[in-house]
């Protein structure tokens, strides 16, 4: 797989379901992968990328940036309290606002600097214990007190339990995203963004079928 055909995918899917040209943005997930794949990447025009550690995306996008204009990166991954200044640093969006803890460190901090990255809150449709992401039952109330703390949520993401049909997932989150008036919806990986996409993807993050698999575990 390549990234145009990625891309191709992805413009095909979004006419499949009646979408605007361009509505859904790819999310390079660029962890674990060695650094010439990525620069292939970015030497092939791309510019928007996932990373799901913040020292992991401190070790390397800071040389990237250096190097290409435009690079946009988002995290993907959890985020404790005590890196939320260093991902701020770092990152243009964060996807895994999942606790009132952090979103008070990140309001705080945004209070300090005047500026936000762009926040999805992360939700456990699957009510998985070891997963992170608010419970379906609190969605609407995080979503408001997040709001009362003039955070910009800019939609939902979750992770699909792995032995579950995705789209069941998929349509749960557009459903709590539209009651409360969200649009954006990170939702789809390598071996469902099509379905992600039928069902409202704003964002679809695709690691694998870029970059080819993860050399290590991530
Ligand atoms: C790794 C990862 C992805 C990408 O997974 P692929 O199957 O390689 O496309 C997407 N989202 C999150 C949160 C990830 O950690």
């Amino acid at each position: 797989m390549s990234l145009a055909e990625i891309t191709s995918r992805i413009r095909k899917a979004e006419q499949a379901a009646g979408r605007a040209e361009g509505s859904v943005r790819l999310i390079a997930v660029s962890k674990v992968q060695p650094l010439d794949r990525i620069e292939a990447v970015l030497d092939q025009g791309h510019r928007l990328f996932g990373e799901n550690r913040v020292q992991e995306a401190a070790g390397k996008w800071p040389d990237f940036r250096a190097r290409h204009n435009g690079v946009e990166v988002h995290l993907i991954g959890p985020l404790q309290s005590n890196k939320v200044k260093q991902a701020m640093d770092l990152f243009e969006a964060i996807h895994s606002v999942d606790r009132e803890k952090l979103a008070r460190r990140i309001a705080d901090e945004a209070q300090a600097r005047g500026a936000c990255p762009e926040l999805f809150i992360q939700v456990n449709t699957g009510e998985e214990q070891q997963k992170a992401g608010v419970m379906p039952a609190e969605v609407d109330g995080f979503v408001a007190a997040c709001r009362a703390m003039d955070l910009p949520v800019r939609g939902l993401m979750c992770i699909p339990p792995v032995e579950e049909e995705p789209a069941l997932h998929f349509a749960l989150l557009a459903k709590f995203a539209a009651r409360n008036g969200l649009d954006g919806l990170s939702m789809g990986m390598s071996g469902d963004f099509e379905s992600a996409i039928a069902l409202g993807a704003t964002h679809v993050r695709v690691g694998s079928a870029i970059f080819g698999e993860r050399v290590k575990p991530a």
